[in-house]
């Protein structure tokens, strides 16, 4: 069984005490017994103070970014050692915005995922078509060539532990409002599996999670989460709304 990984990406937003106050709420109105698990994605910024409030709690700390080299030279750069050590479990590799913002290449993403999931942090790899890519009858194409890239050299055994997550985002429904509808998801994400097998082994690809994420509010988060391989959410916008957030994770069971 694949347990629901329901994740919340504050992205750049809030202060330190909103998202203090964010975090208190949320392990107040999210039950301890929820069957999905619960994680909370911060600024790298405020990292370590969300750490001391959700530490013993039941709920997860993530990070937006990380970068591949252990130490060094990198002016502005935050390794996966580092982020082990404030308590961090999960870290986003390639969200859209710093792959078309940050233009972040999928050779980078690949180095980012190795390093991540040999420090064993949970990697979450994000992949997703452009508006104009869907247009174009592009999004097999894009899908299959981001797992490919993004998974090369990854290990079997990072996988059968769990490490790897991978989030279907399509970026035309990034922040603009137009979900994809729950058919489309399980499509898409039957067709992530399929391309999953053929580069793993049916059994691995059996065992990762796939998210979804694009505009996920509480009023569409049960009937994604109904379709069968759809394994969780990422949830940008609604996130940052404790009542929200916490209506989605319920949408869980
Ligand atoms: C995201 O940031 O990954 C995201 C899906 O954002 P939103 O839910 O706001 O569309």
């Amino acid at each position: 069984m694949r347990a629901k990984l329901i994740a919340g990406n504050w992205k750049m937003n809030l202060g330190k005490a909103d998202s203090l106050t964010l975090a208190h709420d949320l392990i107040h109105k999210i039950p301890k017994h929820s069957k999905a698990q619960v994680l909370l994605i911060p600024t790298f910024l405020h990292l370590d103070a969300v750490a001391h409030v959700v530490a013993k709690s039941h709920l997860l700390l993530g990070a937006q970014d990380v970068y591949f080299e252990k130490t060094g030279a990198f002016t502005g750069e935050i390794s996966a050692g580092m982020l082990l050590e404030l308590g961090v479990s999960h870290v986003l590799i390639g969200h859209s915005e710093r792959r078309h913002v940050l233009h972040e290449t999928d050779a980078v993403l690949n180095k980012k995922l190795l390093a991540a999931t040999a420090e064993k942090l949970v990697a979450i790899y994000c992949i997703g078509e452009t508006l104009q890519e869907r247009d174009a009858g592009k999004t097999a194409e894009v899908l299959q060539h981001q797992l490919k890239a993004g998974l090369v050299h990854l290990s079997h055994d990072v996988i059968e532990k769990g490490h790897l997550v991978i989030a279907y985002e399509p970026v035309w429904a990034i922040g603009t409002g137009h979900t994809a509808t729950p058919e489309h998801a399980q499509e898409t994400h039957a067709f992530i599996r399929a391309r999953l097998s053929e580069i793993l082994t049916p059994e691995l690809a059996a065992a990762i999670r796939i998210q979804y994420g694009g505009s996920v509010k509480k009023s569409n988060a049960a009937e994604l989460l109904a379709k069968p391989d759809v394994d969780g959410l990422l949830v940008g916008g609604a996130s940052l709304i404790a009542d929200e957030f916490a209506a989605i994770v319920q949408a869980a069971g």
